[in-house]
């Protein structure tokens, strides 16, 4: 592929500021139809749970190609729940990621159990399925792999090696709905999948919501006791769950919403492409996708020298971007009682030095992929 930064680029009409993110692009696009979804929850008043969450839990299953889906609360109690379906307890260790979001970690440690922090690749920034192996003990009794920015975990290890030894994966799969591996959607490969409705998720709520996806039926009607507090039948409890419940007006808002996921996730591939095409053979590092992989790009995160600065100067620019993440979790200090240093997990922690993701939403144009680009380039001529 030629070289695009040899080029000089030229640019008259680029709409300023480029935000790391713009949903009110993308609302103008679906406004109508999820204001009268809306407007029938309120005639109806059916506000918890009811009849839209049902038929969007019909629609997301389908979509996903998994036989049980769950809508919850949010993206940290659907790991919650499904934790606390799987029977975690106080002493047992589950194995994680430490370059992820906080819920991925804090769930395994509301529920009295210990987080193992396992490093990530470098190129694929997930967990390094070569290195889980050596963590596992006789307290191991899950593996929480993590399908950062769109892109799938090495599921094929670490299914296997969790067949090994007999432990349940729960897959978060919050930044990575429609992203595929070797022919299977994320949230299907283990016991359970963990999705997250936050509005700036590719697929995002008019406010917090989540789903547990699964393929066992028996796991499915745990979990769907467990959100709503653990009765059954009402006002009966077999178990001590929450509440949990998903919102009738984020049903009825994500089933408009869905209809629209493909080819939202398919104009972030495109923009991932453009991107790719720019930053050949550049200083800066794209990220990498694994033949295997179909990416959803819920972020684009390049690696770049002079991080810091980079970020200042794009701003300057009227360019938004972001660091997911600063700081490793195994390094958190709410954490620092499982007395990791810093140095144990050397990759995740030089990610987070070098890591920067640039505006990808589906709304951006060519021109504004093209003046990035070229900020870009400025900055380290
Ligand atoms: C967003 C996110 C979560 C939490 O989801 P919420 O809906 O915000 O609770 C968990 N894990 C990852 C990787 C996420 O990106």
């Amino acid at each position: 592929m030629a070289n695009r930064s040899q080029q000089e680029l030229t640019y008259t009409e680029v709409p300023l500021p480029i935000p790391i993110l713009d949903l009110r692009a993308q609302y103008a696009t679906y406004k109508s139809e999820a204001l009268r979804a809306i407007s029938e929850i309120c005639d109806s008043q059916s506000f918890a749970l009811g009849p839209a969450v049902a038929a969007f839990e019909e629609q997301i299953r389908t979509y996903l190609e998994c036989k049980y889906a769950v809508g919850v609360s949010s993206g940290t109690d659907a790991l919650l729940v499904s934790l606390m379906a799987l029977n975690i307890k106080p002493g047992d260790e589950v194995i994680t990621t430490p370059f992820s979001f906080f819920s991925t970690a804090s769930s395994i440690v509301r529920l009295g159990a210990k987080p193992v922090f396992v490093d990530v690749d470098q190129d694929s920034y997930n967990i390094d399925a070569n290195q889980i192996e050596q963590r596992i003990t006789e307290k191991t009794l899950a593996i929480i792999p993590v399908h950062l920015f769109g892109q799938a975990a090495q599921m094929k290890p670490i299914m296997e090696m969790a067949q090994r030894h007999s432990l349940f994966v729960i897959e978060d799969a919050a930044q990575a709905i429609g992203a595929v591996q070797d022919g299977t959607k994320c949230g299907s490969f283990g016991e359970f999948g963990c999705f997250s409705f936050y509005p700036t998720k590719n697929l995002g709520g008019f406010g917090d919501g989540g789903l547990v996806t699964t393929n066992n039926e028996e796991l499915a009607e745990k979990v769907k006791i467990l959100r709503n507090h653990g009765q059954n039948p009402t006002y009966f409890y077999k178990m001590i769950g929450g509440n949990f419940r998903l919102d009738g007006i984020q049903g009825a808002v994500l089933n408009v919403k869905l209809r629209y996921l493909d080819q939202w996730n398919e104009r972030r591939r495109q923009n991932a492409a453009l991107y790719d095409e720019y930053f050949t053979d550049s200083l800066i590092k794209p990220p990498k996708i694994d033949p295997n992989n179909f990416s959803i790009y819920h972020q684009y995160t390049i690696t770049a020298p002079e991080r810091d600065r980079l970020q200042k100067f794009l701003s300057e620019n009227k360019i938004g971007s972001a660091i997911f993440y600063p700081k490793p979790l195994h390094l958190q200090e709410c954490f620092s009682y499982l007395g990791y240093k810093e140095g144990d997990l050397a990759v995740a922690e030089r990610l987070c030095k070098e890591v920067l993701s640039l505006p990808i939403y589906p709304e951006l144009t060519p021109g504004q992929i093209e003046y990035i680009a070229q900020k870009v380039f400025e900055f380290y001529r």
